[in-house]
């Protein structure tokens, strides 16, 4: 099987996935988007995405998403992955969404970044999910905190919520935890309605949770090499 057929056949079920979790959860499979993760895979992988219909991709490194950018600015640029303070100024300037803010210092680099190329970035704000600190992810308060700050910053909007259910428990219950930080945005920010929720294995109980955008990437792609971090 060539790649393209690899790729497409594994798209297949991941959309019938995508379709059952919505019929299950009575919701409309146009209010969820499917991001394609394409970190580690290269960029012939990410033109055979693009070729099968997906215009959303996700990455989770600056130095291996600006250049795939670069490569394709005709698609929408999703930067899922932890932020490095350095690297924040470079992920504003190709970025069409930002997933992963979870702390001020990195609002201001953004926006740089956002203004320099001349667009408008929207923002989610990574809630924490695990209750354990130190870990990625704003606590509740400071997702509310963070999401006024991205919408008094010329360059960004705030796009709502995003968050990654830790190995191990039950996707269920953080994933409602989740939904009730996003609707606490909500109702402050009409707009800011998006959750970012659900990736490979755990994309049915976030739909279920009302997730409207799904990062998945082994399920298209394949298991991916560990890498050194
Ligand atoms: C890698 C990654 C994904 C995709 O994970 P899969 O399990 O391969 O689908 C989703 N979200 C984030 C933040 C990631 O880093």
């Amino acid at each position: 099987m060539s790649r393209l057929d690899e790729i497409g056949a594994n798209l297949a079920a991941v959309r019938l996935r995508l379709a059952s979790a919505c019929l299950a959860a009575g919701r409309n499979p146009e209010e969820v988007l499917l991001i394609a993760v394409t970190k580690t895979w290269p960029i012939a992988d990410v033109e055979a995405a693009a070729s099968l219909g997906l215009r959303d991709v996700g990455e989770s490194r600056d130095q291996e998403a600006a250049p795939k950018a670069a490569a394709r600015p005709d698609l929408v640029w999703h930067f899922v992955g932890a932020i490095q303070s350095n690297k924040a100024r470079s992920i504003g300037s190709y970025s069409n969404v930002v997933h992963s803010l979870d702390r001020a210092d990195l609002v201001d680099p953004i926006a740089r970044g956002a203004r320099e190329a001349g667009r408008t970035v929207r923002v989610l704000v990574q809630a924490r999910l695990d209750g354990e600190p130190g870990r990625r992810g704003a606590d509740r308060d400071e997702v509310l905190r963070l999401a006024e700050l991205i919408e008094q910053t010329e360059g960004l909007r705030c796009g709502g919520v995003m968050g990654i259910a830790p190995l191990g428990e039950d996707p269920n219950a953080t994933f409602g935890v989740l939904s009730e930080i996003a609707a606490a945005v909500v109702s402050t920010h009409p707009e800011a309605r998006d959750i970012s929720a659900g990736m490979s294995g755990d994309l049915e109980s976030a739909i279920a949770n009302g997730s409207t955008m799904v990062r998945v990437g082994s399920a298209i792609f394949g298991a991916r090499e560990p890498r050194l971090r």
